[in-house]
């Protein structure tokens, strides 16, 4: 062992200061469904098969990366489940000493046959999109049926999973007069509930935008109905939560453009082909595959991942450059 490797620091520090103890790992860019902000219509651009990175691959980066402090993984895509096997994944990489906390983000709508073995193999908290509780809104918004989303969301609460969080996009013209059915469903199932405002991502960007709504504003109109009180939420990330007074329910708005949170990011990406991205928004990267294809040792991967954090960028620029991003939320790994 070199001195340069007898020197690695068991944490991993940006050059802003930040703290990186979180990792999305998107185990696919396909998707069953096509949410018309996230994944064109006829996309058909997806990545070779041999260019996954495979399950042995993922638990060397990921054991790496908790090697180097990380705590937290989050899988997700694409759609998790279209990949086989994720129950195995999950159950190996939740084995990775220094793994505390492995999520899932799915569209449920292939949960209701997998959420017991995903939640035998560790994974302790799921996020669900659900933008609408309109089977025909539904339809439009991602071509397919409701139905198999709110069976896969009712086998999450049947299996255990908790906190259950509904990620709903918010948007105007399409359920934006559905937050408050959006927030008595998740009353009546103790789901904890989440409205985002929608990002420019890739080919989508301008569908995206066109439908953009500032939650600062939603939240204001939503509080003339519902108290809400100052609320927190452990493992939160970049939502802002509050509390529906007398309930249980959490609130949480993720405002990447109106309220951006990048000065407390703590996450990178790594997309199906093993490409390590340092911010949703920006193109800074890192490929891991060749790398690891290559034949590098451990140490040589962790010293690679120490630089590669030094990439990081301050912040996104979604609000000041909506046309900057070329990849699809589905490709990074949302
Ligand atoms: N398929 C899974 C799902 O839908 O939860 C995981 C991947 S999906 C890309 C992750 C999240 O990104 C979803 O909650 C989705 O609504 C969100 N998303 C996708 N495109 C978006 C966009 N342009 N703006 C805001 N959120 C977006
Ligand atoms: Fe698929 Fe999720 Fe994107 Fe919708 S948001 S198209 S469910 S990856």
């Amino acid at each position: 062992m070199n001195s340069n490797h007898q020197n690695l620091s068991p944490t991993l520090i940006d050059p802003f200061g930040r703290r990186i103890e979180y990792v999305r790992l998107s185990v696919t860019d396909k998707c069953n469904l096509r949410c018309f902000y996230c994944m064109p219509e006829g996309f058909k651009d997806f990545e070779q098969p041999d260019h996954w990175l495979t399950f042995d691959e993922i638990e060397r980066v990921i054991k790496a990366f908790t090697e180097l402090g990380v705590g937290r993984v989050r899988i997700t895509g694409g759609e998790p489940l279209v990949r086989k096997n994720i129950a195995e994944l999950s159950q190996r990489l939740t084995m990775l000493p220094g793994l505390n906390d492995l999520s899932l983000s799915t569209n449920a709508s292939l949960l209701t046959k997998q959420a017991n073995d995903l939640f035998d193999a560790g994974v302790s908290r799921v996020n669900i999109s659900l933008d609408t509780l309109n089977a025909k809104r539904f339809k439009d918004i991602t071509g397919s049926d409701l139905q198999p989303v709110i069976d896969g969301l009712m086998a999450a609460k049947q299996a255990g999973f908790q906190p259950i969080k509904i990620n709903m996009v918010a948007m105007k013209g399409i359920n934006d007069d559905e937050f408050e059915a959006m927030i008595e469903f998740c009353l009546e199932h103790d789901f904890t509930l989440r409205f985002i405002e929608t990002m420019p991502m890739g080919a989508t960007g301008s569908d995206a935008t066109d439908h953009y709504l500032d939650l600062q504003t939603v939240k204001k109109q939503l509080s003339r109905k519902f108290e809400f009180i100052a609320g927190v939420m452990p493992g939160g990330g970049p939502a802002r939560y509050v509390r529906v007074k007398n309930t249980d329910l959490r609130i949480g708005f993720i405002t990447p453009i109106s309220q951006h949170f990048c000065e407390t990011c703590n996450r990178v990406r790594i997309s199906v082909d093993g490409t390590l991205y340092l911010c949703l928004g920006q193109d800074d990267k890192v490929e891991l595959r060749p790398l690891l294809r290559s034949g590098i040792s451990d140490d040589e991967l962790k010293t690679i991942l120490i630089d590669a954090i030094k990439l990081k960028p301050e912040k996104h620029e979604f609000k000041d450059k909506p046309n900057q991003v070329v990849r699809l939320m589905s490709m990074t790994g949302g």
